[in-house]
């Protein structure tokens, strides 16, 4: 049990007040981002947004729009500059309250290149050759850049500055967050424990929403439904939706039916459950259900909708809450960027308070068994 204050004058490591100083301070940090290359869509909004806005109580939530990432896709400034307020508004809109967390814009924080590079110097080229997504994306004609490659890179780097331990996402970034821990572990190994490794969140029903055509639904394909779209364009959207040609009476397999599998996402449950049947026994027309499902989509993000259109008229205030939110990210990067140059050698001044703090409170909270870990 503690005594109210440190009676020792120094650091004993067990009073409330050291307690709170190096371990209560210590609450779970969570963490995701989204690219600012297109229009938020149906599968952003189940792999990451849904989840990062229901763990606003859980912890220390880090939520940020990767523009440095969007940059492998996106060579239009104005779409860019334009795409990133969109994402703040997105976000803010359905739900993300930057009172109750960190957010930011990814390049607001230019520490977060400098831990890239130094990151790549240890990353095998055989772990990014690896990368689904990276084959996937050249696969559908996007050019290889080197930004594309090392893509990865640059996402470990956001999770490790701020010590993140959850990161929630879906099935796609998987690969990312295992580079991510494999880099942190050959980091820890190299020069010292430094980084937490962090762990991927994946909720198993909606790990990968599948698209317009089937395959994952994903800015980068073109197949996507996106969640603030006009009447008109959802509309259009949502009747192309690829089914087979099977006709209305014969019975089908519901799982195997891509308009099944996103309706299932937004339908109440009894109305699921008779489409469900109709399918089995025979009776489910793909037209009305989609149609059915434009008015279910319309209607499930009409506040969001309006929220976000107010948003988006007050720009200078949206600035604003993302300016806030990059100076809290600096202040938490600039601890971790200041303990890995004096690890990596970058500082020939030991900067003594912040190594000295960092083991401190490894000692006391015992983390040091999350660090070490065989070389990848
Ligand atoms: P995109 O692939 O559309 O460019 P991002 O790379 O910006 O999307 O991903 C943002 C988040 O949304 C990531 O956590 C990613 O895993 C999640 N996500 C993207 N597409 C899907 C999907 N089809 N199903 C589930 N989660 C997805």
């Amino acid at each position: 049990m503690g005594t109210p204050f440190c009676a020792s004058l120094f650091f004993c490591g067990l009073c409330d007040l050291c307690v709170s100083f190096f371990i209560k301070e210590d609450k779970m940090k969570i963490l995701s981002g989204i690219q600012p290359s297109g229009k938020l869509h149906v599968g952003n909004y189940f792999g990451m947004m849904r989840p990062m806005i229901n763990n606003m109580e859980r912890g220390e939530l880090y939520a940020f729009i990767v523009d440095l990432h969007a940059m492998t896709s996106v060579h239009d400034r104005e779409a860019l500059a334009q795409g990133t307020l969109n994402a703040a508004a997105d976000f803010i809109a359905l739900g993300l309250d930057p009172e109750k967390c960190i957010f930011w814009v990814q390049s607001d924080v230019p520490e977060v290149t400098e831990l890239t590079w130094i990151l790549s110097t240890l990353t095998p080229m055989g772990l990014l050759e690896r990368c689904h997504s990276y084959k996937d994306k050249i696969a559908k004609g996007i050019a290889a850049s080197h930004g594309l490659f090392s893509y990865p890179v640059l996402m470990a780097a956001d999770m490790l500055m701020y010590q993140a331990e959850k990161i929630p996402i879906g099935k796609d970034q998987k690969q990312h967050v295992e580079v991510a821990r494999d880099i942190a572990i050959k980091f820890n190994n190299t020069f010292g424990d430094t980084f937490v490794l962090p762990e991927p969140e994946i909720d198993d029903d909606v790990a990968t929403v599948p698209g317009l055509d089937g395959q994952k639904m994903s800015k980068s394909y073109g197949n996507t439904i996106g969640i603030f779209l006009d009447a008109k364009a959802l509309k259009k959207r949502v009747m192309a939706i690829v089914t087979d040609s099977a006709p209305v009476e014969d019975p089908k397999d519901p799982d195997k039916c891509n308009l099944y599998n996103i309706f299932k996402l937004f339908a109440p449950a009894d109305r699921l459950q008779e489409v469900r049947d109709l399918y089995i026994n025979g009776g489910a027309a793909y037209g009305r259900i989609k149609l059915e499902l434009v008015d279910i989509l319309w209607e499930n993000f009409r506040e969001a909708r309006e929220t976000r259109e107010r948003l988006l008229a007050d720009p200078a205030s949206l600035r604003e809450v993302l300016r806030k939110g990059a100076e809290k990210a600096r202040a938490k990067a600039t601890v971790t960027l200041d303990l890995v140059r004096e690890r990596v050698g970058l500082k020939y001044l030991v900067r003594f308070l912040c190594v000295a703090r960092f083991e401190l409170k490894n000692l006391f909270v015992f983390r040091c068994t999350r660090y070490r870990h065989p070389d990848p």
